[in-house]
């Protein structure tokens, strides 16, 4: 079998309600979706977002690597001989690493579909369900108080809440917030970088003073401020987890390696994909560290490619992937069910989407 051609299209998908965090405020889920087709006429099919602030990447220039340079470099392989095509991926350009997860979960998709197995199970998982969180928000306090109530009466468990606006008026959202649900709902903050490594440790000590039992807290300090970052992680006792900090599996060597945080939160538009998730996931298992896999907004089938992932690791112990309960419509058929906080793994290979919606140009 071989790669004959690899595609770029655009979808827009719906939000229930606009997704704001300390960097930005977003209403539509825009996705290039690729399709990578074969002589034998199974497709593999992936997805990404442009998140600029984030990655750099637009739909426009994720469209043109894919275009420009990947599909070239991955014309006429061999879909079974996938440590080849990795190579070949990461080695046709740098960064774009959107780009390269939207190709990469596509070809994980189609050999799935080659060998007639899920993904999860390909990558040596047997877990068929993991619990996500849901995201909240960043609004006025009421209205995030009463997202988190809506939540947790959908059958969400776990709530990961969007502060770093405001300094220490983040502690009296949590606060309001914590009161509201209860103290069986586990409670997740993620400043977004939105905070000094000062101010970081002021307001989490005053999270625990206040015994807000938080879970963790995401990436309290700008990404490049490695050292802020390590002087937050040894000054407070909840677990700091590092998002934006983490790209590639060097920056997970670097973050461990000076202590800068004690999760790692792995992304597949960050990792350029699962085979450099699986790197960052060997890295983290050989120095015990947790990991957490997270998600952009995105739709359900990156979303899933993702879910397969951390259904398979069991390094990966939390999961932060709600792309789907946000979306107002699926526009797939078939794959992972998302129900509340659950997401039950599929039987049908590959990701699992047996439905692909139509695409438009871009
Ligand atoms: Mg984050």
């Amino acid at each position: 079998m071989k790669i004959t051609s690899i595609e770029a299209g655009a979808l827009y998908t719906p939000l229930h309600r606009p997704f704001k965090t300390a960097l930005r405020t977003v209403e539509t889920v825009q996705s290039v979706i690729v399709t990578v087709r074969t002589d034998e006429g199974v497709c593999g099919y992936g997805e990404a977002p442009p998140t600029a602030v984030i990655t750099g990447e637009t739909m426009e220039s994720i469209a043109a690597a894919v275009r420009g340079c990947i599909a070239p470099a991955l014309q006429g392989g061999d879909p079974e001989q996938l440590d080849e095509l990795f190579a070949r991926l990461d080695g046709c350009m740098v960064h774009n690493t959107s780009a390269k997860a939207a190709v990469d979960m596509a070809l994980y998709d189609l050999y799935g579909k080659i060998l007639d197995r899920p993904l999860y199970r390909l990558l040596g998982g047997r877990r068929r369900c993991i619990e996500t969180d849901l995201t909240i928000s960043v609004n006025p306090v009421d209205q995030m108080v009463a997202d988190s109530l809506a939540a947790v009466a959908g059958g969400y468990r776990i709530l990961k809440v969007k502060v770093g606006k405001e300094g220490l008026a983040d502690v009296q959202r949590m606060q309001a917030i914590r009161q509201a649900v209860g103290p069986d709902i586990a409670l997740r903050v993620d400043a977004n970088q939105g905070w000094s490594a000062k101010q970081a440790v002021r307001i989490i000590r005053q999270m625990e003073d206040a015994g807000l039992d938080i879970d963790l807290v995401e990436q309290p300090v700008p990404a490049h401020d490695l050292d802020g970052m390590a002087a937050v992680t040894a000054a407070v006792s909840t677990p700091i987890l590092a998002d934006e900090s983490v790209f590639s599996p060097a920056d997970a060597l670097e973050v461990i390696r000076r202590h800068a945080a004690d999760l790692i939160n792995i992304k597949l538009m960050k990792t350029g994909g699962i085979h450099g998730a699986l790197r960052v996931c060997a890295i983290a298992e050989t120095c015990g560290v947790e990991c957490m896999v997270g998600c952009m907004l995105e739709t359900k089938l990156a979303v899933s490619a993702a879910a397969h992932l951390a259904a398979a690791k069991g390094i990966v112990t939390r999961a932060d992937l709600d792309g789907p309960g946000l979306c107002r419509i699926d526009p797939y058929e078939g794959g992972p069910v998302y129900t509340a906080g659950r997401i039950e793994m599929p039987c049908t290979p590959g990701i699992g989407i047996t439905g692909m919606p139509t695409l438009e140009t871009i």
